[in-house]
């Protein structure tokens, strides 16, 4: 069984506001994070890649020391702070973004951005130099309480206006908040998505399928009450500590925390059922 970390970040800035502030990270945690991970000989892929080499598709193998970085929602600050920062340790990631809260979305626009977001030219520009974007919505709804037609609006839109702005097609995605439910999840697979994170500290490793790919939270003190039930329920189910999400005010702290996710991390393999895929992604409330 491979182990495959998956981080999981948000805002990257010195200046986040109230809403961005308790997943924000410094650029220059950033920058060390990623020093340590390159250093440390870890190979970073997309999500797209991890699915890929999970499923051998024309004939990718796993890497030695792979891991994930990954950024929700689209913040405008991806391109000024975190894009330099991949591009100088040459690093992949996957953008999951939320397509009625792209600056320009125009009559598209859905949703409270809660912050300045990415320009459609932006993620474009983005995606030519190897970030994946993914899915994460039209809107950022929970997307377990919405009626079976708002719910394949949020993922058909989503995807459809992804794949016509970006000109890729988009294979994988994270739920807004993490939430997710075997119906969410069953529409989620209709609607094309190949892989989705999900959201939970720990991980059973024969339980999560391609579209529950939970994610990890290494944030204490998480203020929000049903992320917080569904922890204590996977704790129950699951056998596995995740998470790391360093984020501002850690500074000291946000290296090992990386180190600690990147070392203790998880499992995966391949196929629904059969192969777990371990993640360390992170969610809650302000993960919008
Ligand atoms: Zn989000």
């Amino acid at each position: 069984m491979t182990r495959v970390p998956i981080l999981m970040y948000h805002s990257v800035t010195d200046t986040p506001n109230d809403d961005t502030k308790p997943h924000a990270v410094r650029p220059s945690d950033l920058a060390e994070q990623l020093a340590y991970l390159k250093e440390s000989g870890f190979t970073p892929l997309t999500l797209g890649d991890l699915v890929a080499a999970l499923n051998k598709n024309n004939g990718r193998s796993m890497p030695d020391k792979p891991i994930v970085v990954t950024f929700d929602d689209g913040y405008a600050d991806f391109h000024s702070h975190a894009l330099p920062l991949l591009d100088r340790y040459n690093f992949p990631a996957t953008v999951f973004l939320t397509s009625g809260w792209v600056s320009d979305a125009g009559k598209e626009a859905a949703g409270r951005p809660l912050d300045d977001m990415l320009s459609w030219g932006q993620a474009r520009e983005a995606a030519q130099t190897g970030i994946e974007i993914g899915g994460h919505s039209h809107s950022h709804p929970q997307l377990d309480q919405l009626r079976i037609e708002d719910l394949r609006q949020e993922l058909r839109r989503n995807k459809g206006l992804l794949e016509e702005k970006i000109g890729a097609p988009v294979a994988t995605m994270a739920y807004p908040y993490g939430y997710s439910s075997a119906r969410v999840r069953r529409e989620v697979r209709k609607a094309g998505y190949f892989a989705a994170c999900a959201v939970s500290n720990t991980i059973a490793a024969d339980r999560h399928d391609m579209l529950a790919i939970p994610p990890v939270d290494g944030r204490q003190g998480h203020d929000h009450q049903h992320v917080q039930a569904r922890r204590r329920r996977h704790r129950r189910t699951s056998h596995l500590p995740a998470r790391a999400h360093p984020h501002q005010g850690v500074r000291g702290r946000a290296q090992d925390e990386v180190r600690a996710a990147a070392g203790a991390r998880k499992c995966l393999g391949s196929g629904r059922g059969s192969s777990p895929i371990c993640a360390t992604r992170c969610s809650g409330r302000a993960t919008r």
